[in-house]
């Protein structure tokens, strides 16, 4: 299922509301809202409205069995003013020209919230990754790679892993670039395997920044981490790495859920004894001693909700019933625009995905740098600096709540923008 808050066609409860989006729309209406609260040239909004480039490939692909099949290969790059274009590469059936143009926008709008010095780029194949053997993915990613390598490089367009593609993809594109340059290229892509020049921390970093976040919004509105209950959808590499730490730095969690249901315990759960999606796919409640479904843990009445599985599960449908006093997105795109809206007529603050998940585009930041300067830092280090640019993050959005009175969200994209139409003003346009 697609993962973003505006591919809304998949999901059986998003049916009721009205006008779905699309993640194209979904980032230009996001672009409009933070346009209306600062002060930038018009000129500049419309520029951003469009990517500056989409690619289009074709990939011929030899199956195993020796038939050729065709497969459409995308890469978005949306706007380079800050730095290269860095985004994920999907291997997903429905992905398409326009879902790539509006997720890559949406990277430049988090790359900028965390003052990477890169700007949004998304990309991938229109494919079921299932349906091809390990050989036949591999075929197809040295094809795709080949396809595309004009337009990737270290300094012009990093992808990185998305839906659907791994560290080993990743290896793959980077070996393929590689043996073409006649160099090895460590840093034309992120999220590899360690053994090549993959950073420490970067697959716990997203759960990571989503803890750092949730623990300042606590803070924020003075609930005591110690006292504070949370419930945690989704525990999978971001949720799970969200709720152990949350749970280490003195939370209660509460409940924690995959695709079959949630743990649930007043008192408290031992998280670091529940399998996540990498230890046991979707084993939470199998070794659970009191469960509950998954839609009524975002009912739960908890001080904390950090939906981190799919994209839609808070729709117009049950944004009513949200109990939970604060939420942080784990996951991209959790909360539709409609359940948004309720949302904030309810006066409960909801701190976006851009910000709260951004640690995994930056620690592919702290991935690439370590690349291009041939070293190697220690996962100390790496959380260190991971802690520093998201409280950097945070307190550049929070003087945004602060000063215009507008909610996370918009304070968010407020950030981006405000940094983005900087830049553009500096460079200018040329001719
Ligand atoms: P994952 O596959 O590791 O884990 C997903 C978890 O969600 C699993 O426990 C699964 O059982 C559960 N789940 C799936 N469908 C569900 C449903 N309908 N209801 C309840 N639970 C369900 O995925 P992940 O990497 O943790 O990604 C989760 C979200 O975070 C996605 O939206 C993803 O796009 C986003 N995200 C991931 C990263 C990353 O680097 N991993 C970075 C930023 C954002």
């Amino acid at each position: 299922m697609p993962q973003n808050p505006s591919t809304t066609v998949e999901s059986a409860e998003s049916a009721t509301e009205t006008s779905p989006e699309t993640p194209l729309e979904t980032a230009r209406r996001q672009l409009e809202r933070a346009g209306s609260h600062v002060d930038v040239d018009r000129s500049i909004v419309e520029r951003l409205t469009y990517p500056a480039a989409v690619h289009e490939v074709t990939i011929p692909l030899r199956r195993d069995d020796g038939t050729v099949e065709m497969y459409r290969g995308y890469r978005a790059q949306h706007d380079s003013v800050r730095g290269p274009y860095k985004g994920g590469l999907r291997y997903h059936p429905g992905v398409d020209r326009e879902e790539v143009m509006g997720l890559a926008m949406w990277m430049t709008w988090k790359c900028a919230v965390v003052d990477l010095p890169f700007g949004g780029a998304k990309g991938g194949v229109n494919v079921d990754p299932k349906a091809l053997s390990e050989a036949e993915t591999e075929r197809l990613t040295r094809r795709f790679t080949n396809e595309l390598r004009d337009v990737i490089g270290p300094t012009t367009d990093i992808p990185a892993p998305d839906m659907g593609t791994d560290a080993q993809t990743m290896a793959w594109i980077m070996d393929t670039y590689s043996v073409q340059e006649a160099e090895t290229v460590g840093a034309v892509v992120t999220g590899k395997p360690t053994a090549i020049g993959g950073s420490k921390g970067r697959e716990e970093a997203p759960g990571r920044s989503v803890a750092i976040v949730s623990r300042e919004l606590l803070e924020y509105y003075e609930y005591p981490l110690s006292e504070a209950t949370v419930a945690v959808q989704g525990f999978g590499s971001v949720g799970a790495n969200a709720a152990r730490l949350l749970d280490e730095w003195g939370a209660t969690v509460v409940a924690v859920s995959d695709i079959n249901g949630a743990a649930y315990d007043p008192d408290g759960l031992d998280t670091s004894s529940i399998p996540t999606h990498g230890e046991e796919p979707e084993a939470v409640t199998s070794h659970a001693e009191e469960t509950i479904e998954n839609e009524a843990l975002l009912e739960l009445d908890v001080d904390l909700l950090v939906p981190s599985a799919v994209g839609n599960v808070i729709t117009e449908a049950n944004a009513s019933n949200v109990r939970a006093d604060l939420i942080v997105e784990g996951a991209n795109g959790p909360i539709t625009s409609h359940a948004d809206s309720i949302l904030a007529e309810r006066e409960i603050p909801v701190v976006p995905d851009i910000l709260a998940n951004a640690g995994g585009v930056t620690v592919s930041y702290f991935e690439w740098v370590q690349d291009i300067n041939h070293r190697t830092w220690s996962l100390q280090r790496v959380n260190q600096e991971l802690e520093t640019v998201m409280i950097d993050a945070w307190n550049a959005v929070r003087q945004e709540v602060e000063q215009k009175d507008i909610g996370w969200r918009d304070a968010a994209y407020v950030v981006a923008l405000s940094r983005i139409a900087a830049a553009h003003e500096s460079r200018g346009l040329w001719p």
